[in-house]
C-alpha cells in the first residue's frame, strides 16, 4: 500500500501510478467533494467483485458509478427522460447520484443484478482528474468498512482499509462530509432514496416536485421492497451503542441527557448545550449544520476510541442538509431515538 499526499496539488508521475493500477484491478482510496471513495475500473467485473470483499459489502448492495462528463456518462447509461436530464444539467458535477436505466457495458456485479445503475459525477478536482486520466467510469463506495461511519480524512480510515487497496490518495478533509443525494425518477416525480448536500427544497426548484421515500427517515421493515437495497442495511455505526435524543425543548432534553450521564457515557453535542451537560465526554458537534455535516463522521470515530458504553447524540433540525445527517445519526443509533 502506498500513500501519495495531493493536499497541495496532483503529482503528475503518481497520477500514472494511479492509472496503472485502476489499469491492473487496483483498488485506490480517493478524496470526492461528499466522503472518500474506494474506487476501481467499473467495467471490470473481476475488479468490482475485489470492493465488495475488501469491504465486506453484502453482494446485494450495488455501487455508484463515478464518471468525469457528460460523454462518459452517456455511455453508462440508456433512455434519459426530460426531467431526468434536467436534474444532470443542474446538479452534475455535484454532490448527487442519480439511478439511471444501465447500458450494456455496465457488469451486473457494479448493479448487484439491477437494470439500473448509480451514477455520479464528482466535483472535486482530484477525483476528476483521476477519472479523466483513467478514460473510464470508476465504481466507488463509501471508503469504509460496511456498517462503519464513512472516511471524511484518511487517518480515520487508513488502520480500517490499509490492507485492502493499493493507494491512498490524501486530498484533506472532505467539504461536505456526508455522502451524495441519491435520487430516482419514479412516474416522473424525482424522489429522494438518500438525502444529501443537494437539498429537497434544491430538488423541487429545478423540477417543481420531489418525494422523499419513506424509508429516508423509518425503519425498513421484514417484510418491505425497498427502492435502494442499502436502505435495509446497518450503516454508519460505531462499535459502541448509541441513542439519539431528539428533544426540541431545551430543559426536557438537558434533563434527559442528564439523567443517562456516568464516567461511562459521552455525548456528541450541540454548542449551546455544552456548559448545560454535566461531563468531562462531551464532543462538540459545532455551531451550524454544514459544520455538523463535515463533522460528524469523524466525531462518531472520535467518541467510539472514548471507549464508553454509550454514545448519546442530540438531534438537529432535520431542515436542508439536516435532513441528510439526521437520515445517518437515526441509523447510527439503529434507530434507537428518544422523542
Ligand atoms: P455508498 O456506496 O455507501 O455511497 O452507497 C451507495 C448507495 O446507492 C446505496 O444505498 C445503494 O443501495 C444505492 N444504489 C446504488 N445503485 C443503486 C441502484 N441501481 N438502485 C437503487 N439504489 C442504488
Ligand atoms: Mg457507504
Amino acid at each position: 500500500m502506498k500513500l501519495y499526499d495531493w493536499k497541495n496539488g496532483i503529482d503528475k508521475n503518481e497520477l500514472n501510478d494511479i492509472v496503472n493500477s485502476l489499469n491492473n484491478e487496483g483498488l485506490i482510496v480517493f478524496p470526492t467533494e461528499t466522503v472518500y471513495g474506494i474506487g476501481t475500473d467499473a467495467l471490470n467485473e473481476h475488479a468490482v467483485k475485489k470492493i465488495y470483499e475488501a469491504k465486506g459489502r453484502p453482494s446485494d448492495n450495488p455501487l455508484i458509478v463515478h464518471v468525469s462528463d457528460m460523454n462518459m456518462l452517456l455511455k453508462c447509461v440508456k433512455n434519459i427522460s426530460d426531467i431526468e436530464q434536467k436534474l444532470i444539467d443542474n446538479f452534475m458535477p455535484g454532490p448527487f447520484t442519480l439511478i439511471l436505466e444501465k447500458s450494456e457495458i455496465i457488469p451486473y456485479a457494479v448493479t448487484a443484478n439491477l437494470n439500473t445503475v448509480a451514477i455520479r459525477m464528482p466535483s472535486n478536482e482530484i477525483a476528476n482528474k483521476i477519472i479523466k486520466s483513467f478514460g473510464k467510469p470508476i465504481a466507488a463506495p463509501s471508503a469504509n468498512i460496511s456498517g462503519k461511519p464513512s472516511g471524511t480524512r484518511i487517518d480515520d480510515i487508513k488502520e480500517e482499509l490499509q490492507n485492502k487497496v493499493d493507494f491512498f490518495i490524501d486530498g484533506g478533509n472532505t467539504d461536505i462530509g456526508l455522502e451524495s443525494t441519491v435520487v430516482k425518477v419514479i412516474k416522473n416525480i424525482p424522489t429522494i432514496l438518500r438525502p444529501g448536500a443537494i437539498t429537497p427544497e434544491d430538488i423541487e426548484r429545478i423540477a417543481g416536485c420531489v418525494n422523499i421515500d419513506k424509508h429516508v427517515m423509518n425503519e425498513v421493515l421484514s417484510n418491505e421492497i425497498v427502492e435502494s437495497p442499502g436502505m435495509k442495511h446497518k450503516h454508519y455505526s460505531p462499535k459502541t451503542k448509541c441513542i439519539l435524543i431528539d428533544i426540541k425543548d431545551d430543559s426536557r432534553r438537558i434533563q434527559t441527557i442528564n439523567k443517562y450521564l456516568d464516567e461511562d457515557v459521552c455525548v456528541i453535542g450541540k454548542s449551546k448545550d455544552k456548559t448545560k451537560i454535566k461531563t468531562d465526554k462531551f464532543i462538540d458537534m459545532g455551531d451550524n449544520l454544514a459544520e455538523i455535516s463535515k463533522n460528524i463522521f469523524t466525531l462518531l470515530r472520535k467518541a467510539d476510541s472514548l471507549n464508553c458504553n454509550l454514545i448519546i447524540i442530540e438531534s438537529v433540525e432535520p431542515e436542508g442538509i439536516g435532513l441528510a445527517i439526521m437520515n445517518r445519526l437515526i441509523r447510527t443509533c439503529g434507530y434507537n431515538v428518544i422523542r
